[in-house]
């Protein structure tokens, strides 16, 4: 009875064989470029039809192309099953237990491919709360269409006729500029409270704005995401902060309710006024590094989002009588624990971070070997970034960075000279830093001997 009230609202029809159309969009419906279609999604989708499979290419990338861009990625979907896809390519390995996948590797390029999902999750294991735990079942390409999240990313490509296959009016959302939740929002966000982040992160991204009922739940429903496993949450603000939209997202999500008390991470980001600064900039760099199609690196970047509150605590600790090394030791332990439990961020990105933190006293250290020595460090390049952050937030004076910039680019008598030229002050008081709290430290890191 519910099912059948559910289905209806959903627009599927009900008994066996249940179909929903799709709308079929042309060339000059859809617009896509095959230019900008990579050759390797075409490959794997002729493979699979010439094997008598349906497949397309779905998903983002549909979106994507639709809207223009050049997509980053390519998933594909068909009706051929993990086994029958991984013998049709050379370099193809199933991936995963519950819900296994297809990766065909082609060089770098990596092609996504995804049986089509059946059922709907009304029958799915749940946890108390409603979050789905288990969907694993193969299904028909409506039943795949349904169990999507947006309108927008519903929609499915065959390159080889040319034709977009729209499930739930994606094509229209996508010229209205909406972002829209497929079925009945609160049972969607159930099922998966990401989904909440989700919307939030495609519509600063694209521009979109996001229809009334798929935004009003979402306010109340927030706190379901402190249910989502925590591995999970850091996946998806890692894609968040690295969508090259990282600003405009976390304004978004602060508007929509979605951070406080959720995130700790974006609680500290953006509700810490001394760091606002500095995190502004550090997001600003990024957007820009993703935008002009440069590697970003995730712990380059957590290490800036948590670096206020590394000073903090590192402050604290010195006050409470610590040497400075071994306290900025402590600060980082401490900042990281409190946001490892929620956030999980995993332990490479973790020693990145540490890198690039404990290396910021030593910039400051500029006698003797310590310049020549910190050169040497592998990760000298982001630890120098690191520090041109921290003298364009105002929190160092800028002469510091340009001293290294000099440095790094100088040859050996370079180097002599800019370091028999170093300000007089260096190791006196400082006058040319910003303090924090008004509490005054001595300037160079470097006051405990190494
Ligand atoms: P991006 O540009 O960030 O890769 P995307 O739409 O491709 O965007 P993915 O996370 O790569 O996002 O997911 C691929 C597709 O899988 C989505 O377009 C959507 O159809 C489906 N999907 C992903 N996550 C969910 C989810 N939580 N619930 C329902 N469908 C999802
Ligand atoms: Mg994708």
């Amino acid at each position: 009875m519910i099912k059948k009230f559910i289905r209806r609202i959903l627009g599927v029809k009900s008994g066996s064989g249940a179909t929903t159309e799709p709308l079929v969009f042309g060339p000059s419906d859809h617009g896509i470029d095959l230019d900008d279609v990579s050759p390797n999604a075409i490959r794997v989708t002729e493979t699979l039809q010439r094997a008598g499979f349906k497949a397309f290419i779905v998903g983002g990338a549909v979106r994507d192309l639709v809207l223009g861009h050049r997509p980053k990625d390519f998933d594909v979907a068909t009706n051929a099953t993990p086994e029958e896809v991984k013998r049709l390519f050379r370099r193809a390995f199933i991936i995963g237990r519950r819900f296994q996948i297809v990766h065909v590797m082609f060089g770098q390029e990596l092609i996504e491919v995804t049986t089509f999902r059946g059922a709907s999750a009304e029958e799915a294991p749940k946890d108390a709360h409603g979050r789905v735990l288990r969907d694993n079942t193969f299904g028909e390409q409506h039943e795949d269409a349904i169990r999507r999240d947006f309108t927008v990313n519903a929609m499915y490509y065959d390159p080889e006729r040319q034709q977009v296959l729209d499930y739930h009016g994606g094509m229209k959302d996508i010229r209205s500029k909406t972002m829209r939740i497929i079925g009945l929002p609160e049972a969607r966000y159930r099922e998966d409270p990401v989904r909440m982040l989700r919307v939030v992160r495609f519509a600063a991204k694209l521009g979109f704005s996001i229809a009334g009922p798929t935004r009003a739940p979402i306010k109340v429903m927030a706190p379901l995401i402190n249910n989502v496993p925590a591995a999970r949450v850091f996946d998806e603000m890692l894609k968040l902060l690295t969508s090259g939209h990282a600003l405009a997202c976390l304004q978004q999500l602060r508007s929509e309710g979605l951070h406080h008390g959720l995130l700790p991470l974006l609680d500290v980001v953006l509700e810490q006024p001394l760091g606002e600064r500095f995190v502004t900039l550090a997001l600003a760099s990024t957007d820009e590094r993703v935008r002009e199609g440069k590697p970003v690196s995730p712990g380059f970047l957590f290490a800036s989002l948590l670096w206020h509150q590394v000073l903090e605590k590192w402050n604290a600790y010195k006050a409470a009588g610590e040497l400075p090394i071994p306290a900025l030791h402590l600060a980082a332990d401490d900042v990281l624990d409190s946001q490892t439990d929620k956030l999980a961020i995993q332990r490479r990105i973790a020693t990145d971070m540490r890198d690039i933190w404990a290396m910021q006293p030593r910039f400051e250290r500029r006698i003797g070997k310590s310049p020549h020595k910190l050169l040497e460090h592998p990760r000298l390049r982001a630890g120098y970034d690191f520090l041109l952050l921290r003298c364009a937030s105002g929190e160092l004076d800028a002469e510091l960075g340009e001293w290294w910039t000099d440095f790094i680019d100088a040859d050996g008598p370079g180097r002599e000279e800019l370091l028999s030229k170093k300000p007089a002050d260096d190791g006196a008081p400082a006058k040319r830093r910003r303090r924090r709290g008004g509490r005054s430290r001595s300037k160079t890191g470097g006051e405990t001997s190494e």
